[in-house]
């Protein structure tokens, strides 16, 4: 299966993909991951997207892009299929990865839009919490660390992302619907929407997801 996961920060992509990879046996590409990756190993690529970080800019399209690209054609597990979390963000990314993909024969099988609402994505968002070191994500209500501000899995320190917070939060809601508008109709248009509700609690998505995967195989 090729999945590419669509929803709002605080939909819960990261962690339905984190479930779902070895159910499905699928790699989980995720933008923020690589991106990691490539800034701790040094390539030209992460040097690249250093430069607009370190300016406090976002790192552009055609940088993401051919990050994405790299990663979906050098890691050999992407034959078995993936899971796309955090790309596409805009039309043009999504006919990117079209272009990307058909060139590699790996067509996209379904978009998944995780839908929920302002109500949910406030109470999981201002909860969240990130490890400095791995990037792992805790919620200090739904998923805390065992010990305070410490992180289970390398020990780094937990910390609450500066735009986490209730203001910046209706901000990228608001940014994200009026750029994701445009990719819903887009994958619409290739039959390829599926859409889950995302305010219901992570194991409920993730039934419900996997029967959706199921049925469009
Ligand atoms: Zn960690």
């Amino acid at each position: 299966m090729r999945i590419v996961l669509l929803g709002p920060p605080g939909a819960g992509k990261g962690t339905l993909a984190g479930v779902l990879k070895d159910t499905l046996g699928v790699l989980h590409v995720s933008t923020g991951d690589i991106l990691r990756e490539e800034l701790k190993a040094n390539t030209p690529l992460g040097q690249e997207a250093k430069k607009f970080i370190e300016s406090g800019g976002l790192v552009p399209d055609e940088v993401v892009t051919k990050l994405i690209k790299n990663k979906l054609t050098n890691d050999s597990r992407a034959k078995d299929g993936f899971m796309l979390d955090g790309y596409p963000r805009t039309v043009n990314q999504a006919k990117d990865l079209d272009n990307i993909l058909d060139k590699l024969g790996m067509p996209i099988d379904c978009a998944l839009y995780m839908e929920a609402t302002l109500g949910t994505i406030l109470a999981r968002l201002t909860g969240r919490r990130v490890c400095r070191g791995c990037g792992k994500i805790y919620h200090i209500v739904n998923m805390p660390s065992k010990k305070d501000g410490v992180c289970d899995s390398c020990g780094g320190e937990i910390y609450q992302r500066a735009d986490d917070n209730e203001e910046t939060i209706k901000n990228r809601m608001k940014v994200y619907t009026d750029s994701t508008a445009p990719i819903i109709s887009f994958y619409e248009g290739q039959n390829k929407l599926k859409k889950v509700n995302a305010d219901k609690d992570s194991q409920e998505v993730k039934e419900d997801a996997l029967n959706i995967f199921n049925g469009s195989r």
